[in-house]
């Protein structure tokens, strides 16, 4: 008792000196906590100002599902979670990503060594063959078991489309006129540059893949090639190297091609009433990826050649179509022939466009871009949210709001941007042009049908030529 009447006047004091002593650490910290705060908020706006928003939800998207920008000491890095359309990412995240990453290629992998045991392997069959004259029995078959055993390759694009192979080409010499390899350059970027835009595989040959089979007959081997190279591949496009795409936001109708093989340029009047040669263009095809093919493509190439026909089809392609004059065998007048002579069995999986320019032949066509573009501008004029600016990779959702609105315009063939221009006879790499046209007309219309292709591509790029013989460019006047 006493020690602890004893103790209480020194823990009073004590209690006093530490509540003095409290007091003063508190009145302190809050001094302190206060300049920190005030600190803390100009730093928050001083990053805010120098950065801007560092996290935020993106359109259409919950928001666990968030892009999160990663700070590093000299740029800003932003993750996307590849199982999501959009996630949360950090450092870690960045891990677990490579991580999924590699799980995916062991994936793949798993399917490829499965295939490469895999009885079905059609691959590994001794009589398997790339080249016409050899064809791949049961090929629908063989591509189904194909498709099925290689879930992580899709026949189909992002767009739920069927998937192209877009299929071109050229001699494996040099050009002999002096501007041909610069002008097939920018062929092949137009190409290109279309690929890009849609998501479409594109392959390149400048080989001569069967040594008989030369000039127009080379595409032929080619395409039989791709075929098997690419069975994921539904269709196959082939797209002479003397055409240009010339509306580089239009796709094909697949839809309407459902229950065809083939489809090309052409009329059918001109086919089976005139018996013209000229009655479809052979330069653009569409071409599906199945038996029927395969088949075809044996059929086509005995005209050509490789074959013993060969020599005698100069005649009888002639017999048959009167506008052709006697010379050797050729891809164009074989494929009319055998529509006029073996309807049944292959015409009827042929479709002849020309509800639009599938290719479009460049002396219709070159003078017809100016109306195009004026007609499409007074369109973006009426509806202001189809000028405004947008990432290359949101293309697709731009494209179908345009698509919408040339629908509700009514535009027709002859407003539309002609699809493709085809420079038939105009032989910009070896100059030998047909001589009905000026080397002046040639020159000048494929310069123009490049610069007005390029000039849809650098809209995207915020470019935009002086005229479409200019090769010099402005910003364009967008509206916001
Ligand atoms: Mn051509």
């Amino acid at each position: 008792m006493d020690s602890s009447k004893s103790r209480r006047p020194a823990n009073k004091v004590i209690m006093s000196l530490l509540r003095t002593k409290t007091k003063k650490f508190c009145d302190g910290m809050i001094f302190f906590g206060g300049g920190m705060a005030a600190l803390f908020l100009c730093w928050s706006l001083w990053r805010i100002c120098s950065v801007g928003i560092i996290s935020m939800p993106l359109i259409g998207s919950n928001t666990s599902s968030q892009l999160r920008v990663l700070k590093n000491p000299s740029s800003i890095v932003v993750q996307q979670n590849p199982r999501e359309n959009v996630g949360l990412k950090s450092e870690s995240g960045l891990e677990k990503k490579q991580e999924l990453q590699s799980r995916d290629e062991d994936g793949d992998q798993l399917f490829e060594k499965e295939w490469e045991r895999s009885a079905d392997n059609f691959y590994a069959d001794s009589d398997f063959s790339y080249s016409v004259g050899k064809t791949i029995k049961n090929w629908d078959r063989k591509r189904e078991l194909w498709l099925k055993m290689h879930p992580h390759v899709k026949n189909y694009t992002k767009g739920g489309n069927p998937r192209i192979l877009v299929l071109t080409g050229s001699q494996f010499q040099p050009c002999k006129n002096p501007k041909g390899d610069h002008l097939l350059l920018r062929f092949f970027k137009n190409k290109q540059d279309y690929c890009r835009l849609h998501g479409l595989d594109l392959f390149y040959n400048n080989i001569l893949i069967h040594p008989q089979m030369i000039t127009f007959w080379a595409k032929i081997p080619l395409v039989r090639a791709a075929m098997v190279a690419h069975p994921e591949a539904e269709w196959i496009w082939w797209i002479d190297s003397d055409a240009i795409i010339t509306d580089m936001e239009f796709e094909h109708p697949l839809e309407k091609y459902k229950d065809y093989n083939m489809v090309v340029h052409g009329w059918e009047k001109d086919v089976y009433v005139k018996r013209s040669w000229l009655g479809v263009n052979a330069g653009v095809f569409l071409i599906r990826n199945c038996e029927w093919s395969m088949d075809f493509m044996e059929r086509w190439s005995a005209m050509g050649p490789l074959s013993p026909l060969y020599v005698p089809f100069a005649k009888i392609l002639s017999d048959v179509l009167p506008d052709r004059a006697v010379t050797d065998s050729d891809d164009q007048s074989a494929l009319v022939y055998l529509m006029i002579k073996e309807k049944k069995r292959w015409a009827d999986k042929i479709y002849i466009e020309n509800s639009y320019f599938f290719q479009g032949y460049w002396l219709d066509v070159v003078r017809t871009y100016e109306n195009a573009s004026k007609w499409y501008k007074e369109m973006e004029n009426e509806n202001p949210v189809l000028k405004r600016r947008y990432a290359e990779k949101s293309g697709p959702m731009y494209r179908k709001m345009k698509e919408y609105y040339l629908h509700k315009r009514g535009a027709g063939i002859s407003q539309r941007k002609p699809f493709v221009t085809h420079f038939t006879g105009c032989q910009p790499c070896s100059g030998n042009r047909n001589k009905i046209y000026k080397a002046e007309d040639c020159l000048q219309g494929m310069e123009r049908a490049l610069n007005f292709a390029d000039d849809q591509v650098l809209r995207i790029y915020g470019f935009q030529r002086h005229g479409l013989l200019s090769s010099r460019v402005s910003p364009i006047a967008f509206s916001n």
